[in-house]
């Protein structure tokens, strides 16, 4: 299968305090209303039938099926999806979530979805480019898919690794493989071959002094594409 065991676990040992805005999740939540809203605005969720694979907690998730999405979220950390189920039950958002690849995924309900989410999870996986076909098979046809990431060079290495892990102590050591990072020629290279066209590429940026995040067009560090399956 195409999942590494030592990074789904992190992610299973810290997963009761995913819904913690101080925690270690506190990235995520941070950028959640821009990766929302720039989704949205690509997408127009109301309606869709979305997918999001590799879906933790369910920040994003959940996000979207408050703009009227339908939303499943997949994931291999069985522990994150029972906080995503549980904190569904609680804001009473109705969800489906479900343990499976993104590859059996894409077996088993080809083509059934209008959106397709993959947000922070291709830098934690053995074989990215086959997450990346799996997504460009869920999706319909006229589809929209949008992928995140971490760019690999030297300054996101100071940033994602050095800075947010050993200076600012935002995340825990370990959390990022800087060899797993994906440049933007890669992740479109991938994108092309799994026969998907880019739209768009967006870069979040990180102020460490005001601690806020902005949508821009650096995308040195952490950054977003959105793609069509054309018709
Ligand atoms: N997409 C969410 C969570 C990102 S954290 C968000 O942006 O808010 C990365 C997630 O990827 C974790 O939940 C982890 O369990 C999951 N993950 C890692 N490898 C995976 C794999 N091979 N298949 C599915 N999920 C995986």
């Amino acid at each position: 299968m195409n999942a590494d065991q030592h990074e789904i676990q992190k992610f299973s040992d810290l997963a009761h305090r995913w819904w913690d805005p101080t925690s270690e999740f506190r990235p995520l939540h941070d950028i959640n209303p821009l990766r929302l809203e720039w989704i949205n605005a690509r997408a127009l969720l109301t309606g869709r039938k979305v997918i999001d694979i590799g879906c933790g907690g369910g920040i994003l998730a959940e996000s979207m099926a408050r703009k009227g999405a339908d939303v499943t979220g997949i994931d291999l950390s069985d522990k994150a999806l029972k906080v995503a189920d549980l904190h569904s039950l609680e804001s009473g958002v109705a969800m489906r979530y479900e343990l499976i690849s993104a590859e059996d995924m894409a077996e088993r309900e080809a083509g059934r979805y209008d959106v397709v989410t993959c947000m922070e999870m291709l830098e934690h996986v053995p074989d990215p480019a086959s997450i990346v076909r799996a997504a460009a098979k869920l999706v319909k046809p006229g589809g929209r898919v949008f992928f995140s990431t971490l760019n690999r060079n030297p300054k996101s290495y100071l940033f994602a690794v050095i800075g947010a892990e050993y200076l600012l102590r935002m995340l825990p050591k370990g959390t990022h493989d800087y060899a797993k990072f994906i440049t933007p020629a890669e992740l479109s290279q991938f994108v092309r071959q799994a026969g998907l066209q880019l739209d768009a590429m967006k870069g979040l940026g990180y102020n460490p002094l005001t601690k806020l995040y902005s949508l821009n067009d650096d995308t040195d560090v952490n950054y977003m594409v959105a793609c069509t399956r054309p018709l």
